[in-house]
């Protein structure tokens, strides 16, 4: 998605943090599509859970996609990256029989033990170690509004002056 389309990053952390102080990024309360006003506060909130919703969006609807996160944190009480990067899949397969019941259950165990062991937050920490949430709501909205994987919209993209993908 989004992330791998990055040249400078810092100069594309920079535009992400503008556009986020923009009107159509604070005015889009309900810009997540998890299944409650709960689901999207915890995500708006939860840098972590809004990775894994990005991985958990393909092939599934989007609501139950960008749910499964708060259902995880439901069952275990917390979303901690190191926590989970110590689980087996099989126990996060086990949650998922229990709540969502997701299209690729063990997969998407998988991805989750994976993700957490990755430096996708990390990465998110080095842009901007104070607050890595800061991205969260700007990006989604470009990744849900703009970067489509077929046909994007760069003409009107937020990031079009940095993106090396912009067509
Ligand atoms: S400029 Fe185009 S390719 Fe780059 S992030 Fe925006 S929509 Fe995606």
């Amino acid at each position: 998605m989004m992330y791998k389309l990055m040249t400078s990053k810092q100069q594309i952390a920079q535009k992400i943090i503008d556009f986020g102080k923009t009107k159509e990024v604070l005015d889009t309360e309900n810009g997540f599509v998890g299944q409650n006003k709960d689901i999207n506060r915890f995500l708006r909130n939860t840098p972590f859970a809004y990775i894994l919703g990005v991985l958990y969006d393909q092939q599934i609807k989007a609501e139950t996609a960008w749910s499964i996160p708060y259902y995880i944190y439901q069952e275990l009480g917390h979303l901690d990256v190191e926590k989970i990067a110590k689980m087996q899949s099989s126990e996060i397969l086990e949650i998922f029989n229990r709540t969502a019941k997701p299209r690729y259950p063990p997969k998407m165990a998988e991805w989750t033990v994976n993700a957490a062991k990755e430096e996708a937050i990390f990465s998110a920490r080095q842009l901007n170690p104070d607050y890595p949430g800061i991205f969260d709501k700007p990006c989604w909205i470009i990744g849900r509004g703009y970067c489509f994987e077929q046909n994007p919209n760069c003409n009107a993209c937020p990031l079009i002056k940095v993106c090396k993908y912009n067509k």
